[in-house]
């Protein structure tokens, strides 16, 4: 009903229009649940967190004389599973790495990523999570990424972290996040899931209806901005719209 009254509404220029609310809210039933406020989730590891780098620089420290796989030649969103076929005893040796104690703490920034959430964050009508998943061997990986949020990002943002196995039961306007296809129980997920470009996904084609965010130099701004716009209008201030 939202498309179609729009369409009445802006005869002109509705092919630009309709494009990019077909490409940003092709089903506004989907919305979270957040009045006017623009909910956006970020990822951490891949997105925030540099777990690529930080893994590959402490797998050659640990196994020096072991074959690597370097970040341009990174396919597929498990490390592990690019190791084990490398040799399927390296799939073992890659996991040690992110098991091991100040793996995740010590995992670098990636640029511009504290900057962008910090900004993001202060914009009007937005919240902004972290939501990330913690691997299944608990012992370090949890306690070590809400340290790691409170040291780049500061102590408030500890009420902001979201560890969940299964980001589609949390809802939310936008996902930032790295891994290209994200499942869950929820078959039709709140949010839009915006694709972080990381060294093992760039490679992939995307569907018409999927954007990317190429580093956080890109224009996250404008991809939020579009978000906000497609949202519906509060009741006090909504126009009347023709339906079909
Ligand atoms: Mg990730």
């Amino acid at each position: 009903m939202f498309l179609s009254g729009a369409t009445r509404l802006l005869e002109g220029g509705r092919s630009v229009f309709l494009d990019t609310m077909k490409r940003t809210c092709y089903d506004v039933s989907s919305f979270s649940n957040s009045g006017n406020r623009l909910r956006v989730l970020v990822d951490m590891d891949g997105v925030l967190a540099d777990f690529e780098g930080g893994f590959l620089k402490k797998y050659r420290i640990r196994y020096p004389e072991e074959p690597c796989i370097t970040l341009d030649e990174r396919r597929g969103f498990l490390v592990s599973s690019q190791y084990g076929q490398l040799r399927s005893d390296l799939c073992k040796k890659a996991i040690s790495i992110w098991e091991s104690k100040d793996f995740f703490i010590e995992l670098e920034p990636l640029p511009g990523g504290v900057e962008a959430v910090k900004d993001m964050a202060k914009m009007d009508n937005t919240d902004v999570f972290i939501c990330t998943s913690p691997i299944n061997y608990y012992k370090h990986c949890p306690y070590e990424k809400y340290a790691w949020v409170e040291k780049h990002l500061g102590n408030d943002f500890l009420e902001k972290v979201i560890l969940t196995r299964d980001k589609t039961l949390i809802s939310g306007d936008i996902l930032i996040d790295d891994k290209p296809d994200i499942q869950g129980v929820e078959p039709k997920p709140s949010w839009e899931h915006i694709l972080f470009t990381a060294c093992h996904n760039k490679h992939l084609p995307i569907s018409p209806f999927q954007r990317r965010l190429l580093s956080w130099s890109d224009d996250w701004r404008t991809i939020l901005d579009s978000k906000r716009q497609c949202r519906p209008l509060p009741l006090e201030s909504s126009v009347t719209w023709v339906p079909d």
